[in-house]
């Protein structure tokens, strides 16, 4: 029987494992959690679920609901794990994570070709068909051996992210396009004006909101605050703090000559101009608490978070440099790498890396064609957007309309999204007939 390693049993290995078990291959499993846990870790069984326990929209027409339509079709663990565990949540698949985590775990034990090994995995052997599929924790141990295989520049660490929006979403009735004192050639950044009312309305929302603070041991905090305080913690030092500090509006006049009490700056974030991030708004705030009180934000009312803002460590490779849209390292085609560590981002995201991963691997060890996923459907957006972004600013994303390919016909805006949703799945089933 053939064999296959895989590092990691969290969402990305655990649906790579079933889709190689379910197709006969002997899998090794090494997990490390049940040995020693991570900050964020609570639980023994796999696929665990470390901060929120929704998987987000289930309307199809947004890139997520599509992205796990897109899973079942391949019979995702994580989404049949989800569906039976799942708790009422209106338009998001949340899920009760203990027995989401008890179905992954129980689905996988089944399987008579399965081998768990409880250690930390520190050596990655490149003559043996390997997995990694370690997350955005990933232990010091394995980062060095990860780092001498691929090289030390490839591999990144971040603490602090802003929130991204498309910029379809941002209202241009509102924002104002202009560089502080109109300085350089081009006005490259929005501006999104408020007036002392709306900025004490925001100001209070922002001070009063949930932080996700538990993912924080103090020594880090302590880092995070030094070099780039959280927009929240500043907020709190006083009433008028983010006036002075990011959301200062010196130079930013409006088009009629007034200048606002504040104003948030959004920057251009990839080169399609499709995504612009919040200068300055780095954030500790739980995602729904972005979502609702960044939206408080004139003129991003009605903004499509492509990404929130994070303060944790995260670690992952610069996958436009050094991985194939299978996967695979380029320069050794037995090391797979999935999930958060390859620069996707969120617990579904990762899933579907796992997925891909699970498959191409097969088709290595059966010595058959890869299957490179179309950009057309958001599972091959995802892999397109991380295999093809700029090597030397990259930055994990999730999934959005915005990196899977434009559509050829013209389309009214209101049906857009949907036209994007049919296209994928109509192409995905494509896919999956290759594998039959
Ligand atoms: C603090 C935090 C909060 C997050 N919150 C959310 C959220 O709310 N929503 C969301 O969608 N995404 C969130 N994410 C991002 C991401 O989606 C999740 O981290 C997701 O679990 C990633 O899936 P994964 O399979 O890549 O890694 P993981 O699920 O982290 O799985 C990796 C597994 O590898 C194991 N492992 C690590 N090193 C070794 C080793 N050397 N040897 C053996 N095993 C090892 C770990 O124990 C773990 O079980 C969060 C990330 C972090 C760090």
């Amino acid at each position: 029987m053939k064999e296959i390693n895989i590092i990691g049993a969290g969402l990305a290995g655990s649906e790579a494992a079933y889709y190689l078990l379910k197709q006969g291959f002997k899998v090794n499993l090494y997990e490390v959690k049940r040995v020693k846990k991570n900050p964020v870790q609570k639980l023994d069984t796999f696929g665990e679920l470390v901060c929120s326990n929704t998987l987000r929209s289930t309307l199809i027409e947004n890139a997520v609901g599509c992205l796990k339509e897109e899973m079942a079709t391949f019979d995702s663990l994580v989404i049949k794990a989800a569906k039976a565990s799942q708790i009422p949540a209106g338009a998001s698949l949340a899920v009760d994570r203990e027995q989401f985590s008890g179905y992954i775990t129980d689905a996988l034990r089944s399987f008579a070709n399965l081998t768990i090994i409880d250690q930390e995995m520190t050596t990655i052997d490149p003559n043996v068909p390997t997995i990694i599929a370690t997350g955005p924790l990933t232990t010091d141990g394995l980062q060095e051996a990860i780092a001498q295989l691929i090289g030390k520049d490839y591999f990144y660490f971040f603490d602090a992210v802003a929130p991204i929006v498309t910029k379809d979403s941002i209202n241009f009735e509102i924002v104002y396009r202009k560089n502080r004192y109109d300085k350089g050639e081009t006005q490259d950044y929005l501006n999104a004006p408020m007036t002392e009312e709306e900025y004490n309305k925001f100001w209070t929302e922002l001070v009063n909101a949930e932080s996700a603070d538990a993912h924080l041991d103090g020594e880090r905090a302590d880092k995070f605050f030094e070099g780039c305080m959280p927009v929240e913690v500043m907020a709190k030092r006083g009433k008028e703090t983010l006036t002075f500090g990011p959301l200062k509006p010196v130079g930013l006049r409006l088009p009629d000559g007034t200048t606002p009490h504040a104003v948030v700056q959004l920057r251009q974030d990839n080169a399609a101009d499709e995504f612009y991030n919040l200068v300055g708004f780095q954030t500790n705030l739980k995602w729904g608490e972005q979502k609702r009180v960044f939206s408080l934000i004139p003129g991003l009312e009605n903004a499509e978070f492509v990404r929130y803002g994070v303060m944790h460590k995260n670690n992952y490779i610069n996958s436009p440099a050094i991985l194939t849209q299978t996967l695979q390292l380029k320069s050794n085609p037995n090391i797979f790498f999935a999930g958060q560590i390859t620069g996707v981002e969120g617990y579904v995201e990762s899933a579907a890396s796992g997925i891909i991963a699970g498959i191409n691997a097969a088709r290595m060890l059966n010595e058959q064609e890869p299957i490179i996923f179309p950009n057309t459907t958001v599972m091959g957006g995802l892999i397109h957007y991380i295999t093809h972004a700029d090597p030397t600013n990259f930055q994990p994303m999730k999934s959005a309309w915005g990196i899977v390919a434009p559509l050829e016909q013209k389309v009214k805006k209101t049906e857009r999204k949907l036209e994007y949703t049919k296209r994928a799945l109509n192409d995905i089933k494509v896919v999956c007939k290759k594998l039959n």
